[in-house]
């Protein structure tokens, strides 16, 4: 369990770049926190720590689920889900939630409390919160038993 301060989006995605460095394909990252609080941010970063385009993340409210594939062929693909708009079983078989979490991706999750009933314990939790303008409180817990992540151990 990791708690930290950020100051500006910049932070916010740097931190988010250090935890890139410990994923792994099918690992499931959660974001919860209200609109605003800077999970869209925080998966810009999860992008460029994983050497992928951060321009290319925006928020998928409308399209619900959007891919960023590496450019070279090499390395991990991420899934951006936003389930702001997922209301029933059959919003989340469309999208085919199921196939994502079984694939090799890593799939990077807003608003994980619309489908909490069909989320794998085995996920790494992050809750922004709104302290004001610029300062946002982020807790990361890996909640897999025995995952140790490097933020949890440096500073
Ligand atoms: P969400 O996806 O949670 O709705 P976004 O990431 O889309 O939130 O938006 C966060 C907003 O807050 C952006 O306008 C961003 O510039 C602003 N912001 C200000 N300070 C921070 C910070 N420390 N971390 C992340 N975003 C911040
Ligand atoms: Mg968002």
């Amino acid at each position: 369990m990791k708690e930290c301060i950020t100051r500006n989006p910049a932070e916010t995605m740097a931190l988010a770049a250090r935890l890139a460095r410990d994923l792994r394909p099918g690992d499931l990252i959660t974001l919860a926190g209200e609109l605003g609080a800077g999970k869209t941010c925080f998966v810009r970063g999860l992008a460029e720590g994983l050497g992928l385009n951060p321009g290319h993340v925006s928020s998928p409210t409308f399209v619900m689920v959007q891919e960023y594939t590496p450019e070279t062929g090499f390395g991990v693909t991420l899934v951006h889900v936003d389930a702001y708009r997922i209301s029933s079983e059959d919003d989340l078989a469309s999208i085919g939630w199921e196939d994502l979490c079984e694939g090799n991706t890593i799939v990077a999750l807003e608003w994980p409390e619309r489908i909490a009933s069909d989320l794998s314990d085995e996920r790494i939790e992050i809750e922004l919160e709104h302290i004001d303008d610029q300062t946002r409180r982020i807790v990361i817990h890996a909640r897999e038993p025995g995952r140790v992540l490097a933020l949890d151990t440096n500073d």
